[in-house]
């Protein structure tokens, strides 16, 4: 079987890898492997604590993928030759002022509905664990099971683990599904899956003929990449934390990277505008709770842009005989390689309802292309933009 893949990020290429040791022919489309979100993710593997009110239909998914990470990254460090930087290591959860801690309470109620390890600590527990938090700290949770892994190490490892596997990578951007010369088609384009429209459509055709296109929306993203210099000490868990009732994460890789993120809006694809804010914002909440940030030296400042849908959930699931879709894994799509690339691969293998059903990239309906999204839609689900986010 002839399998055209549309987006070189981490979900494209694991499809294709997976595709690729079930013995078909794969090419990977992408103008610019590697340009989007996958680069630029924390990399939290986070059922318990990026469990969110109204998306509880990801739960099951997510236990699923975090459970087969530790297997996918032994798996893809021995085919690539290269090392992924998993890590597991628990997850704090903790806040500085009594509203930051009635919002962890709140948040930890829906935590234990994922029927994952989910533990309340005092605050001198908490310091017990992660020795670098402020003594400002009023307490917060643990959820020993959410992990991490470097996405740029992964992304590099795929690239590499498809190249061994024969797939042809075409640096080239695709905008008719039709003119692709496949038996299959299968669509993980991010942020630009919404936009296979006016050459065609091919794939995306309704039954009247007419044009349609899939209902991703780009929330844009902000996060800080610093580093500990010398013999400076750095967190050895992730930290999660509400300051003043704003979020922040910080991620520490095994090479002594912190990642401090995130912000979330919707302004499109601006890269530049409102990243001093964002800055300095991250950097004040992240000190507030590991006041050793402040030594530490600032590397980079990145800025992506997470596939959204009108409820959160992605779009994984056949749109038509020849296309699948594989996108709108928003806030988790590191977390949820595995599982997308498994669910794909069956898909692909004919295995009729290999992903849930939620994730129905038709449940919208057909949106026609060049439509203004339908003012319902988006305000189905949790869609509403939080201010900080994974
Ligand atoms: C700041 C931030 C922090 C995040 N943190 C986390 C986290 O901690 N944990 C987690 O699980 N997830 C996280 N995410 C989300 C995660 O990064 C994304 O969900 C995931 O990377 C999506 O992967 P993808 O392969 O679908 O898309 P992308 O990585 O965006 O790749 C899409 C690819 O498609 C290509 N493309 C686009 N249009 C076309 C076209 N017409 N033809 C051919 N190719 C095309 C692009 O060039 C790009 O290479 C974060 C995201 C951001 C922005």
């Amino acid at each position: 079987m002839r399998i055209a893949i549309v987006g070189a990020g981490s979900i494209g290429l694991a499809v294709a890898w997976r595709a690729a040791q079930a013995g078909a022919e794969v090419v990977v489309h992408d103008p610019d492997p590697g340009s989007g979100a996958s680069r630029v993710a924390a990399g939290m593997i986070a059922p318990v604590t990026e469990a969110h009110y109204g998306e509880e239909a990801l739960g099951p998914f997510m236990a699923e993928s975090a459970d087969a990470w530790p297997g996918f990254a032994r798996e893809l460090e021995a085919a690539s030759g290269l090392q992924v930087g998993f890590r597991d290591v628990p997850t704090l959860v903790v806040g500085v002022e009594d509203g930051d801690r009635a919002e962890i309470e709140r948040q930890a109620e829906l935590y234990r509905f994922t029927a994952r390890n989910v533990e309340a600590l005092s605050p001198r527990a908490a310091r017990k664990v992660e020795p670098l938090l402020s003594h400002r700290v009023r307490g917060g949770v643990l959820a020993p099971e959410d992990r991490a892994v470097d996405p740029r190490a992964v992304h590099t490892a795929l690239l590499a683990a498809v190249e061994r596997a024969g797939v042809m990578l075409r640096c080239k951007g695709v905008d008719d599904l039709g003119a692709l010369d496949a038996d299959q088609v299968v669509i993980a384009a991010g942020c630009g899956s919404a936009e296979f429209i006016g050459a065609g459509g091919g794939a995306l055709r309704g039954a009247e003929s007419a044009l349609w296109t899939l209902p991703v929306r780009t929330v844009r993203g902000v996060v800080l990449r610093l580093r500990a210099v010398g013999a400076q000490p750095v967190p050895r868990t992730t930290v999660r934390g509400y300051v003043k009732g704003h979020s922040v994460y910080i991620v520490t890789r095994e090479n002594g990277e912190v990642v401090v993120g995130a912000t979330s809006d919707e302004r499109g694809f601006d890269r530049l505008t409102g990243t001093a804010g964002a800055v300095h914002d991250l950097l004040r909440r992240s000190i507030e709770l590991v006041p050793e940030i402040a030594e530490y030296h600032l590397e980079e400042v990145s800025v992506g842009f997470r596939p959204g849908t009108p409820d959160n959930l992605p779009l994984i699931g056949r749109l038509d005989e020849r296309t699948i879709a594989a996108t709108g894994h928003y806030r988790n799509g590191i977390a949820l390689i595995p599982a997308t690339a498994a669910a794909v691969a069956a898909l692909l293998g004919g295995e009729e309802g290999a992903a849930p059903a939620a994730f129905d990239p038709l449940r919208f309906g057909r949106t026609r292309a060049g439509a203004s999204p339908d003012p319902d839609l988006n305000a189905a689900g949790g869609a509403t933009t939080q201010e900080e986010d994974s």
